[in-house]
């Protein structure tokens, strides 16, 4: 038992989802890689076989699991070798859905998503003039009649083009007219099918890691009222409130991350002779890979009490954001340790530590950079001044 779970049922999850990721090996990841392609078999799999509506409430078509549980899918994913990158946004997105939406959303939304009939795997928030600074983001929601009028640019928007659905962060009431800059944002469930080419264009851009994210450009979209999620104006609070949970699932796919490449320099440094013995034998190739093991061991105990106390009703604020840094920090720190075992062998594409390597260096930007997270703990917990 750690933090009161049911390890044999934890343990029956991860023997799921290894059982489906032996079917994706690493050499199909290498060639979605190589060809900059997008996962549409996996992201399938995944879907027929339920993983990806495991938290969603057993009345609305899901199995109505907790957050271990679906840290655990997430972690298992990434220590198979492949990039929970593909299939996070579904799960992080539904928070909002679940939390927020009426019931009528619900009940129109959850069981198709459940289904895999639809798929909701983007969320809009990020702009390109105003990146982390949220409350000033500049694209508009104009309320004309029964509808909303957006305008406005996004960027790093993720899976739209695999992507039925999307939740969109908009200005409904303009920055100088709210007391508080965090009210007068709303959230909305835009329909990907219809707004593309109907004043939704997107622009793909190219990037280090094999991840389909997109500048989005809005022009006089039209999105109909009853897509309001929750009340106008409290939209950013929305999006706060399920950041807890996101940043305990990011912690879970670092870990499986660090496990990952933990395994792969093991087991290279065992193997790979030079000087006649194993590189493994020195203690300058055993010495990082033993810290990095550490490291993401320590961090994967903090992932558990931000599951335990999500999972309990309890503010899970302070422990999601510390096993977030702690876990991609140890990740970063596992990739590094595994490239330089693999010596030269390590930037060759067919050893795949080069693209993993890539893809967690991701987690200290996405989706919420480490000064965030620290400047978090230093005015949260410790009652710094406010630095921004
Ligand atoms: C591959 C990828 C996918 C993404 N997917 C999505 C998505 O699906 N949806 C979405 O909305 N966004 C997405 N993002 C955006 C991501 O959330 C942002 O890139 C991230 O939050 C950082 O914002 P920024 O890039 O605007 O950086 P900036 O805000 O411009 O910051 C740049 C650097 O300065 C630092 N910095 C800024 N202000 C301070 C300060 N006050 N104190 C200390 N340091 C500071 C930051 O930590 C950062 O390192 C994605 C990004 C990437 C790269």
């Amino acid at each position: 038992m750690m933090f009161q779970y049911d390890q044999d049922s934890l343990e029956a999850i991860r023997d799921g989802v290894r059982s489906l990721c032996a079917n994706f090996d690493e050499s199909y990841w290498r060639e979605v890689d190589e060809r900059k392609g997008f996962p549409e078999d996996f992201v399938d799999a995944m879907t027929e076989a339920g993983w990806l509506a495991a938290m969603i409430p057993e009345e609305y078509g899901g199995s109505g699991l907790g957050l271990a549980e679906a840290s655990v899918i997430l972690e298992e994913v990434n220590r198979c070798g492949g990039n929970s990158g593909t299939i996070h946004g579904q799960m992080y997105n539904m928070f909002t859905l679940m939390r927020h939406g009426s019931e009528a959303q619900r009940q129109e939304y959850l069981p198709k998503l459940a289904s895999g009939e639809l798929r909701l795997q983007s969320m809009a928030v990020t702009e390109p003039t105003t990146g982390t600074d949220t409350t000033k983001i500049k694209t508009t929601a104009v309320r004309q009649g029964n509808k909303y009028v957006v305008n406005g640019q996004k960027v790093w928007i993720s899976r739209v083009q695999h992507s039925d659905l999307m939740i969109l962060l908009a200005r409904t009431t303009p920055l100088d007219e709210v007391k508080k800059k965090s009210l007068g944002m709303s959230i909305f469930i835009v329909d990907l099918r219809e707004a593309i080419g109907n004043g939704l264009t997107v622009q793909p851009i190219a990037n280090m890691v094999n991840h389909e994210t997109n500048e989005l450009f809005f022009d006089n979209l039209e999105i109909p009222v009853e897509n309001l999620i929750g009340e106008e104006g409290m939209g950013f609070r929305y999006i706060l409130d399920g950041l807890n949970a996101e940043r305990a699932l990011i912690a879970a796919e670092c870990i499986g991350d660090g496990r990952w490449f933990i395994a792969k320099a093991s087991n290279y440094a065992r193997e790979r002779v030079v000087f006649g013995r194993p590189i493994g034998q020195n203690q300058g190739v055993q010495f990082p890979i033993a810290q990095a093991h550490i490291d993401v061991e320590a961090a994967d105990l903090m992932r558990w009490r931000a599951c335990y106390e999500y999972d309990n009703g309890q503010n899970a604020g302070a422990s999601a954001n510390m096993a977030k840094y702690l876990s991609a920090e140890a990740s970063w720190k596992a990739a590094n340790a595994c490239l330089q075992t693999h010596g030269g062998f390590g930037f060759a594409a067919e050893y795949d530590v080069e693209r993993k390597f890539r893809e967690t260096r991701l987690y200290q930007v996405a989706p919420i950079s480490t000064n965030l997270i620290l400047s978090f703990v230093a005015e949260h917990l410790l009652e710094l001044p406010r630095s921004f």
